[in-house]
């Protein structure tokens, strides 16, 4: 029992994850609350900071997106939350203890490893993933000494969704624009001094095909410092393509995103030192190098009764640098299933437990952030209806060990105001801290 809590809560949630499902599952859970049904949450990170996504995810010239963290800070203050970082499931707490003695147990653990390519020399220097890049240019402190090669002067973003996007416009922007930003200081120093001009994104299938949303595709004619290339032909191929099969009246996404395409090949060209260029069509077969990455090979396709094949033909891209931006995975958790990339589970429950999961971890790498908001709900909704007598046992400080050095709500708000304090004098939003060590002193000191 909670016997610390004035009133007692009636049911004990574990939360593991604090990025947005993590808070969005809390929210939802404190907007369910009446006098008979209460909770008291934990949540339990891996990290001395908080946020996950919009902390390490979302791009840095992106900050509008990052006021949602506003919306997780109140969940932190509502009574009855307690915050635990630091922790990690399965090697500080197992899943076992956390659902015997909680009533409700929610991995919001999101999906954190790049998917592979499966082709040769996707293991040359040179070579990363977004899963890696991203989280170098966020301050990530697992990613904040991985080596990224900007020497040359040409890099390839394989794949055609908003990561994709992300990583391109990263290395394709005027690196002063990023200095009013919160890339991390290790990231800005390497793209001051990178020697990267042109940023080639690939799509396998077509135009019509891409994943990118209409709003990011929007942003690219307004690059101020960056010219943008696309085939004008691609585009209107891809029109014709997508009337061909659905009929004049387009579907609200597609036919957004074929005028926002149609826009970006109107776009004069600037002339500016760094370009991005997209190419459709385009299956990555081969990166090839003497010790590291030297250039990629393609296939090219065709697009034959609404379906994309090989040509057989291929083409060659030099470039010292290749970003794969082609979807997560979730990493395992000892006692959790997974099947295809996520946590098994049939709506967001692992069924027979008191388990379920919210975000990408249950439903694959989807969506935006306020995707998470919903999907929480949801759950949550589940979650009730499932409820039985409560036990009300949970509660995480039993089950660590006595000297486990935990980043509570008022350690991480240490770190937050720090960071933040750090940034004012540069006009950043914040200067994030990327050493682990260093971030525990901040937020244990409290
Ligand atoms: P995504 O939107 O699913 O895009 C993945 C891309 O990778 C697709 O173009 C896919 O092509 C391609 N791909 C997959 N396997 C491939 C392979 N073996 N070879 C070549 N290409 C391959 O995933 P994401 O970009 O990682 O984004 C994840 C989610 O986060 C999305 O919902 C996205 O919208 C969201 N997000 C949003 C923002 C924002 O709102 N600004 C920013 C970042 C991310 P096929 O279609 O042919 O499979």
């Amino acid at each position: 029992m909670r016997d610390s809590d004035e009133q007692l809560p009636k049911y004990t949630v574990a939360i593991v994850g604090a990025g947005p499902a993590g808070y969005f599952t809390a929210q939802a859970l404190q907007s369910s609350q009446s006098d008979e049904l209460t909770f008291a949450i934990d949540m339990i990170e891996r990290l001395p900071t908080m946020w996950g996504l919009v902390r390490s995810g979302v791009a840095p010239d992106h900050p509008k997106i990052k006021t949602v963290a506003k919306v997780f800070e109140k969940v932190a203050a509502e009574p009855g939350f307690r915050l635990f970082g630091n922790v990690e499931l399965g090697r500080d707490v197992s899943t076992e203890d956390l659902t015997s003695t909680y009533d409700v147990v929610v991995l919001c653990t999101g999906s954190a490893i790049g998917k592979k390519l499966g082709i040769p020399g996707e293991d040359l220097p040179g070579s990363l993933s977004a899963a890696e890049f991203v989280p170098w240019y966020n301050g990530h402190p697992d990613y904040a000494s991985i080596s990224v090669d900007v020497s040359g002067e040409t890099a390839v973003v394989i794949g055609a969704g908003n990561v994709a996007m992300d990583c391109a416009r990263m290395l394709a922007l005027n690196p002063a624009e990023l200095d009013s930003t919160d890339t991390s200081g290790h990231a800005l120093e390497a793209l001051h001094s990178s020697a990267i001009r042109k940023v080639f994104i690939t799509g396998r299938r077509g135009v019509e095909h891409a994943a990118f949303t209409a709003p990011e595709l929007r942003e690219l004619p307004k690059l101020e410092h960056t010219d943008v290339r696309i085939n004008p032909n691609e585009v209107s191929e891809a029109h014709e393509r997508a009337v061909a099969e659905h009929g004049e009246v387009l579907e609200k996404h597609l036919a957004s995103n074929l005028e926002a395409w149609r826009q970006i090949a109107e776009h004069p060209i600037s002339g500016h030192a760094r370009e991005m260029e997209f190419r459709f069509l385009s299956t990555p077969l081969e990166i090839k190098g003497e010790g590291k990455v030297e250039e990629v090979i393609f296939g090219i396709n065709e697009i034959k009764d609404g379906k994309v094949v090989a040509t057989g033909a291929s083409y060659s891209i030099p470039c010292s640098l290749v970003i794969s931006a082609i979807g997560y995975e979730s990493a395992h958790i000892s006692g959790v299933s997974f099947e295809r990339g996520r946590i098994a589970n049939i709506e967001g429950r692992l069924v027979g437990t008191n388990t379920y999961t919210v975000g990408w971890a249950k439903r694959g790498p989807s969506g935006v952030i306020g995707t998470n908001k919903s999907d929480a709900s949801d759950v949550v909704k589940l979650i009730i209806e499932d409820l039985k007598s409560p036990k009300s046992a949970g509660d995480i400080t039993k089950l660590l060990s006595p000297n486990h050095a935990v980043v509570n709500q008022v350690g991480w708000s240490a770190i937050n105001l720090a960071e933040i304090a750090n940034g004012e004098p540069l006009g950043k939003p914040r200067v994030k801290e990327v050493d682990w060590a260093k971030l525990l002193e901040i937020g244990l000191k409290s």
